[in-house]
């Protein structure tokens, strides 16, 4: 598809309306060899190269001005084999493709929140989701995945074939390849109770020093994220709730129903609950709960950063900035990334930041594009004023394009072994539209 075509307007667009770019041509993949033929296409004219899964990237990195996108949109199978508990998954697919798939067998594999995001963008940076403290990252349930390379040809990875490889996808990126299969561990989950606890806004402080100290002592099977939010105007809220800006938790668990209510005890006696909305749910209702309020198209604005400890300053700077939340669709959350995420060694893939307990990011958004300035400065000053309190680096996924000292803060030590398998698959950096790791000299 070249610019003057009818589609090539819509296909171009990326999810966040911030960003556009103008790629000379979108080559809609429909397997394998297409993929190929793609890459040895752009070989020849010379085009730089871009690779789209979902096209949800924060920063646009699933397209390229003036180059060639390699689009995976169309490649959306998933094969699941019950009774190995594993999921082949397609290079394009979106989650809600996979949570569709997987859940008529009361399987599910750890994913991101929304149900339109790519799986191939998520995976390769790491993903974190409601599932992360029981069954740990996205990346730590890939078995193995199939990648065409910079020169057009086609290897298997996994922990036998390729492991060099296989370690560095699990977290380094769209940097090695473009993978047209991903195979993913399953896990019996089928209902889940989920659901928000919310509060006014000015008791902030309270809750996040009562969730600072609960969360990571709750059994892995409870998992909650803290948000600063302004209520969505319908249901399933009050309506005495709507639009006003609070402050919540949103929590999935997936243990025994009968003990949830005994272990969420504690929540309602903080400050003055103004919601309990939990309730059991099939898990991909959670998973696409939250898909409405943020539809292709919008302004959007991202900063992040990951943090070992939640001291009373970095809870006072999150009461301050969080209350002045911009737009309705504005949000801070802060991921809990503990518990079977953090069991995995910081050297075992290329996810750093094992010993981490939050992943935070501030991800400010709307509809009008002349609010651009405003959700960028809100953003800004946020991160700036809880950076000192964060470990340095953040989670890759929720970065835009932030330069190279901040994608060496998101490795540590890892970037160098990152950087010599770049070498070793990608010498020429032909895969560098992405949080680029430069080819060891
Ligand atoms: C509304 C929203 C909610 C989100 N929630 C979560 C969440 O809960 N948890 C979480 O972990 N992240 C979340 N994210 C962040 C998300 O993980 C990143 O935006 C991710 O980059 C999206 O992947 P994608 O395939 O949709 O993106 P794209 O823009 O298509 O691609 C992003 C990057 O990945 C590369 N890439 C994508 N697919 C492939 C492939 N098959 N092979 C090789 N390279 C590929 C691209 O080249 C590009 O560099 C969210 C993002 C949004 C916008």
């Amino acid at each position: 598809m070249v610019p003057r075509d009818a589609e090539y307007e819509d296909a171009r667009k990326l999810f966040n309306g911030m960003i556009s770019k103008k790629p000379a041509v979108i080559a809609r993949c429909k397997d394998v060899a297409d993929v190929m033929e793609a890459l040895r296409f752009s070989h020849a004219q010379g085009l730089a190269v871009a690779v789209r899964g979902g096209g949800h990237n924060g920063g646009g990195l699933g397209s390229v001005d003036d180059g060639l996108v390699v689009d995976l949109s169309l490649m959306r199978g998933v094969r699941v084999d019950p009774k190995s508990r594993t999921a082949q998954v397609a290079g394009g697919c979106q989650w809600g493709d996979v949570d569709h798939a997987t859940h008529a067998f009361g399987l599910a594999t750890p994913a991101g929140i929304i149900s339109t995001t790519g799986v191939g963008g998520l995976t390769l940076g790491g993903g974190i989701g409601h599932l992360t403290r029981k069954l740990g990252l996205t990346i730590d349930n890939l078995l193995a995945a199939d990648v065409v390379l910079a020169d057009g040809s086609f290897v298997t990875v996994s922990a036998d074939q390729n492991p060099d490889l296989f370690w560095a996808v699990r977290g380094g990126g769209g940097n090695f390849g473009v993978v047209t299969s991903f195979t993913f561990r399953l896990h019996p989950i089928d209902t889940v109770i989920a659901g928000p606890t919310l509060w006014p806004i000015d008791q902030a402080d309270e809750v996040l020093r009562f969730y600072r100290e609960f969360i990571g002592k709750a059994p892995e099977e409870l998992n909650g994220f803290f948000a600063f939010l302004a209520v969505p105007p319908g249901p399933p809220f009050p309506e005495e709730l709507h639009r006003k800006k609070m402050c919540g938790i949103v929590w999935c668990y997936t243990g025994k129903a009968s003990e949830s209510e005994k272990l969420l005890a504690p929540v309602r006696k903080v400050g003055k609950l103004a919601l309990y909305g939990l309730q059991p749910m099939p898990y991909p209702v959670l998973q696409s709960a939250f898909d409405g309020l943020y539809p292709p198209g919008l302004q959007q604005y991202w900063r992040a950063d990951f943090f070992r400890e939640l001291n009373d300053g970095a809870v006072k700077e999150h009461a301050r900035h969080g209350s002045r939340l911009p737009t309705p669709l504005s949000t801070m959350h802060l991921y809990p990334v503990d518990g079977a995420a953090s069991r995995i060694g910081p050297k075992e893939t290329p996810w750093a930041y094992r010993d981490a307990l939050w992943a935070e990011v501030v991800f400010a958004v709307d509809p009008d594009p002349a609010k651009a300035k405003v959700l960028r400065d809100w953003t800004v000053e946020y991160w700036e004023a809880l950076h000192p309190y964060s470990m340095g680096g953040a989670y890759v996924n929720f970065m835009m394009e932030e330069g190279q000292e901040r994608v060496r803060a998101t490795y540590l030590e890892n970037y160098q072994r990152l950087a010599a398998t770049k070498h070793k698959f990608d010498p020429e950096n032909f895969f560098h539209v992405n949080q680029n790791i430069l080819p060891a000299a």
